[in-house]
C-alpha cells in the first residue's frame, strides 16, 4: 500500500515552524507496511492544496493531510478536499454540537467563525478530535481510469495540523484503517548506538550485513558523534519480521561486540547512569576543558544522585594545585593536558570525593591553545578505580562545542567500559 503526506500551512512553506507531522506519520506508517511515496508541504491556498490531493491521488492509495482545518479564513483544507471531491460542505451537526459544548464549559458561546469547523464535504466521515475544536475528515476518491475495471479508492484523511491533536486522531481513527488496507505487510525499525569509532569503521565491521540487497536491511546514521544502526526489516507477517529482526540485532552484536551501548531511544548517559544504579557504585569528576558537561550527562538520569556524589571544576593551574593536589611542578613539566596531569586529577577527586570512580578531563577545546604537539582537540581523560587509572589521550575533530561534546561522551565510554570490567578496545 502506498500514500502520501500533505502538511499545509504558511508557516511551514516559510520555514518558521518545522513539520514535524510528516516524520511522526511517516514513522508510524512504516511499522504497518505502507510505503510512502512523497511528503508534500503546500501554503494556504484553497487552489494548491486541491492540486496537491488530486495530483498524488493519481499516484498513492492513501493520502494524510494535516492543517488548515482552524476557524480562519486562511484554513482552507476543508473547501480543498469538497473541489477535489465535487461535492458541497455539509455541516455535521453532532460535531457543532460538541463544539458549542466546548465554548459552554469555558462560559463562552462559540463565535460564529468556528461553525466552519463543523463542515465537512457531503459524504465524507467526520473523525473526532478528543484534543480541539476541528473535527477531522476521511472522504474517498473513487478513480476510474478503465470504464471495465471497479474504481480504484484512494482514502484521504484530513487530520489537524496540532501535533497533539492529529496524533490522538491517527492513532484512534486513521491507524487501524491503514493497517487493515496495509495487506498485513510488516515493517520493524531498530536502531543500535555506537560510540567511539567513525561510521567508516562500524561499516567496515559489519561487512555484508550492510548490503543494499539485504532483508531486514542494516544502515547508519550519524548524531553527535553517536554512530547508529538503523535496522529495518520487511515482511508480510509480524512472526517472520520478528524474527528476522532478532536474527540481524544478533549478527550486528556479534560483528561490533561492546562498540554497541544501546538501542532505540537510550542514550549513553542514560546506559552509564543504569549501570552505576545497578552496581551499587559512586561515581565524582574533575573537569577541565569540558567545564561541566561530564557532569551534566552523568546527573541528566532523575535519580543520579544515587551515584553521582560530585565534582570539581579546576581550570587554572593554580586551582588543578588548591583543590586536588596536583603538584605545580608536573603541571610545569608535563603541561595542563597531559595523561599524568589528567592522572592526578582523576587519582585526587576519587580519594577526595570517596567513591569508586573518578572520571578527570582536560584538553584543548580551541579554536585557540593548540600546538605542533598538541593540537585543538588533544585531550586526556583519566578514570580513577580500584584497581588503578586508565589513562587516554584523543585528538577530537570539529569546532568547540564537538570537541567539549566528545570528550564527555569518550569519558563516559570509558567508564562503560570499565564498568563491565573491559577496557576500551580503539
Ligand atoms: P492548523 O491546523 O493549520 O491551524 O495548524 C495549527 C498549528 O499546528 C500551527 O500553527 C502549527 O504550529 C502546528 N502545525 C501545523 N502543521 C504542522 C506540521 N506539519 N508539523 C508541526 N506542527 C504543525
Ligand atoms: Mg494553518
Amino acid at each position: 500500500m502506498l500514500a502520501s503526506i500533505i502538511s499545509i500551512g504558511d508557516e511551514l512553506v516559510l520555514g518558521q515552524t518545522l513539520d514535524t507531522n510528516s516524520a511522526w506519520l511517516s514513522q508510524r506508517l512504516a511499522a504497518v507496511g505502507v510505503d510512502i511515496s512523497s511528503h508534500h508541504c503546500v501554503g494556504d491556498s484553497q487552489a494548491d492544496i486541491a492540486r496537491v490531493i488530486r495530483e498524488t491521488s493519481n499516484v498513492v492509495d492513501a493520502i494524510i493531510v494535516t492543517g488548515g482545518l482552524g476557524p480562519t479564513d486562511d484554513d482552507l483544507t476543508r473547501q480543498a478536499l469538497a473541489d477535489v471531491l465535487e461535492t458541497p460542505l455539509e455541516l455535521n451537526q453532532p460535531w457543532l454540537d460538541h463544539v458549542k459544548a466546548y465554548f459552554e464549559k469555558l462560559g463562552r458561546v462559540m463565535p460564529e467563525k468556528n461553525q466552519i469547523q463543523a463542515m465537512i464535504p457531503a459524504g465524507a466521515k467526520m473523525l473526532w478530535n478528543n484534543n480541539g475544536t476541528a473535527a477531522g475528515i476521511h472522504a474517498t476518491i473513487a478513480h476510474r481510469f478503465d470504464r471495465t475495471r471497479p474504481p480504484r479508492q484512494v482514502d484521504v484523511f484530513v487530520m489537524p495540523g496540532v501535533p497533539k491533536e492529529m496524533k490522538g486522531m491517527f492513532d484512534r481513527d486513521v491507524f487501524p484503517h491503514l493497517q487493515s488496507r496495509g495487506g498485513g505487510a510488516v515493517i520493524l525499525q531498530k536502531m543500535l548506538h555506537t560510540f567511539g569509532v567513525g561510521e567508516s569503521t562500524v561499516a567496515e565491521q559489519l561487512g555484508d550485513l550492510m548490503h543494499r540487497g539485504r532483508n531486514p536491511r542494516v544502515g547508519t546514521t550519524v548524531s553527535g558523534g553517536i554512530v547508529s544502526l538503523r535496522i529495518g526489516a520487511r515482511y508480510d507477517n509480524l512472526a517472520a519480521a520478528e524474527s528476522q529482526m532478532l536474527d540481524t540485532v544478533q549478527r550486528c552484536h556479534a560483528a561490533l561486540g561492546d562498540l554497541i551501548f544501546g538501542e532505540d531511544t537510550q542514550s549513553l548517559h542514560g546506559v552509564v547512569g543504569e549501570m552505576l544504579k545497578q552496581s551499587g557504585e559512586t561515581v565524582a569528576v574533575a573537569e577541565s576543558c569540558t567545564g561541566g558537561l561530564l557532569a551534566k550527562y552523568l546527573t541528566d538520569l532523575p535519580g543520579s544522585s544515587s551515584y553521582f556524589q560530585g565534582g570539581w571544576l579546576v581550570y587554572s593551574n593554580e586551582m588543578k594545585a588548591q583543590e586536588l593536589g596536583v603538584d605545580p611542578k608536573l603541571i610545569e613539566q608535563q603541561g595542563a593536558v597531559s595523561e599524568p596531569v589528567a592522572e592526578a586529577l582523576a587519582k585526587a577527586a576519587r580519594q577526595r570525593a570517596g567513591t569508586d570512580y573518578a572520571l578527570a578531563v582536560s584538553g584543548i577545546a580551541g579554536p585557540d591553545g593548540g600546538t605542533a604537539t598538541k593540537p585543538v582537540g588533544t585531550v586526556c581523560i583519566a578514570l580513577s578505580h580500584s584497581r588503578g587509572t586508565d589513562v587516554r589521550t584523543f585528538v577530537f575533530p570539529g569546532d568547540r562545542e564537538m570537541v567539549r561534546d566528545r570528550s564527555a561522551k569518550m569519558a563516559l565510554t570509558l567508564l562503560r567500559y570499565r564498568l563491565a570490567g573491559k577496557s576500551l578496545p580503539f
